[in-house]
């Protein structure tokens, strides 16, 4: 198709035939007592497919399956340059399945099209190449012992990894996982999530066809207390990666001291705080890119900056900004490709953030734009964008992640206490600091008890860096090559030599 001509998404959609069954050990399958669930679209709440419901037996035959795989050494024992073609052909065919990825990723969980073509797709198959890159790179160590001995540091890898992921940004969250529990030779058994299973399940075709062995990587749809729950506490699998809410998160830790003390690496919520500081040059595009990253994917991203902390001097000229901002951001049609802002993913999630909404009401914050669900007709859960300002630490939504487009606007008088507000918070996924005093930037940054720290700037990212957070927002770090630690055994082996 020529790129001139506009592609029709809903007549797309009309025509897609979704295989919403399991996949395990190369092949698509039903769940073994052939339960399933439907699972209607967030767009307009059309049915999209009725999905495998996974239980521990489904879980427990793709644990086998992947078992065997990693034993017999069909992929573990290939060798890196293999392994290496094989994956970047599997990012190759990501990104020949644009289109429909990209609709999948949409009709299940309702982020606009034009976000799921640009950033979904491209960022899962770059992070696949990018691990099938680092893969031959990465080399041991020989320790500096004595004469008598050769000390060899090694990496090999652990074996099943457990894959359980959100809904939010489903093919990517998947990949930052995949990409190097696959690399460095493992077998996964990935658990999607119930709100957005589809697009996982192509992957897994996908990365058969590129060449990856059947029963290396198995996807097995169902519910979190029941697929999820059995995967947690298998006593075959020997790490979890986990992404995902604080509370589930500390569950993963629960099995895997109720099992096998299987690792789990949880990477989990998070309420991250802006700092603008009256002597930035430019707090209008401060606020520009704190309204572009909030409602970017509906504000359903772990790393909203969902706090904006302002000096009180610039706090109502920042405030008139914001507010001048979120009708660019209004939720349209997913499948229309000028649309910015989509559904949120399920009723569920709508009474949720309505809920918030209403408690910041209750609790007397001053609602400066939107607050109402929006697009009712169109059968799906929209909301507008809001922004509340005048919110106290002590307030409901200045404390909980809210997964949804509602941001909170604090003023402080102080450097020390926007850090003290900063900081005032169960989680530390991400910060930023808008300043131009470069002293105050370093300060700040250096104070800042996140795990990754923005200044002048948010949505920079890229599968170079690591991704995670401190305190309740995780132990483990995404992407990067220090993710590749998280799927491997460190081995020491001695050798004695003699004279
Ligand atoms: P969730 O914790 O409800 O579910 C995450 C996954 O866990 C799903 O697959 C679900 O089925 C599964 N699950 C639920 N209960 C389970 C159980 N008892 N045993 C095993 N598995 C279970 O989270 P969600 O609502 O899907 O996603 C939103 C959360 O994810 C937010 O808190 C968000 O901040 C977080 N998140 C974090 C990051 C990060 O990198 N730090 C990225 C994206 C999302």
């Amino acid at each position: 198709m020529s790129s001139s001509t506009p592609v029709d998404w809903h007549a797309r959609a009309a025509r897609l035939e979704i295989d919403a069954r399991a996949f395990i050990d190369g092949r698509r399958v039903d769940a073994a007592d052939g339960r399933t669930f439907d699972k209607h679209s967030p767009v307009d709440h059309r049915r999209l497919a009725s999905v495998a419901r996974g239980q521990a037996e489904d879980i427990d035959r793709a644990v086998r399956a992947a078992r065997a795989a990693f034993d017999d050494g069909r992929w573990a024992r290939r060798t890196p340059a293999a392994r290496k073609k094989i994956l970047q052909r599997f990012a190759e065919l990501i990104l020949s399945a644009r289109d429909e990825l990209a609709l999948l990723e949409t009709l299940d969980m309702g982020k606009p099209i034009q976000h799921a073509l640009s950033v979904d797709v491209p960022a899962t198959a770059r992070c696949i190449a990018w691990y099938a890159e680092a893969l031959d790179k990465v080399y041991g160590e020989i320790a500096p012992t004595g004469p008598q001995a050769l000390a060899l540091i090694s990496r090999e890898p652990m074996g099943v990894i457990g894959v359980i992921v959100p809904w939010n940004y489903p093919m990517i969250m998947a990949a930052w996982k995949l990409g190097p529990a696959l690399a460095t030779g493992n077998s996964v058994v990935l658990k999607p999530s119930e709100k957005s299973p589809l697009t996982a399940l192509r992957l897994a075709e996908l990365a058969l066809q590129a060449g990856v062995p059947a029963g290396v990587f198995n996807v097995v749809p169902g519910h979190g207390h029941e697929a999820g729950e059995a995967l947690a506490l298998h006593m075959d699998v020997d790490a979890i990666g986990f992404t995902g809410s604080t509370r589930v998160g500390r569950h993963m830790l629960e099995c895997a001291g109720r099992s096998n003390l299987k690792r789990v690496y949880n990477e989990l919520g998070g309420k991250s705080a802006v700092l603008v500081f009256p002597d930035h040059r430019d707090p209008a595009l401060a606020a520009r890119t704190v309204a572009g990253s909030m409602f970017f994917n509906q504000g359903e991203s772990c790393n909203a900056p969902s706090r904006v902390l302002v000096h009180e001097d610039i706090a109502d000229d920042f405030v008139r900004e914001l507010v001048a901002q979120a009708p660019r951001h209004a939720p349209g049609d997913p499948l229309d490709p000028a649309t910015v802002m989509g559904a949120l993913v399920d009723e569920g999630q709508l009474r949720t953030v309505l809920g918030y909404i209403e408690s910041a009401r209750a609790e007397g914050a001053h609602c400066a734009v939107g607050g109402q669900q929006v697009r009712i007709d169109s059968g799906g859960p929209y909301v507008e964008p809001t922004v509340f300002d005048r919110v106290t630490p002590v307030m409901t939504i200045a404390r909980e992640e809210i997964f949804g487009p509602v941001l909170s606007v604090l003023r402080f008088a102080s450097e020390q206490q926007a850090l003290a507000l900063a900081n005032a918070s169960a989680y530390g996924l991400q910060a930023s600091v808008w300043t131009h005093d470069l002293n105050r930037a370093h300060r700040v940054a250096r104070g800042l008890r996140a795990g990754t720290v923005h200044v002048n700037q948010y949505d920079e990212d890229d599968i170079t860096v690591p991704f995670g957070g401190y305190k309740q927002s995780g132990n483990g770090r995404d992407k990067s090559l220090h993710a590749l630690d998280k799927y491997t055994e460190l081995k020491t082996t001695w050798l004695r030599l003699d004279d």
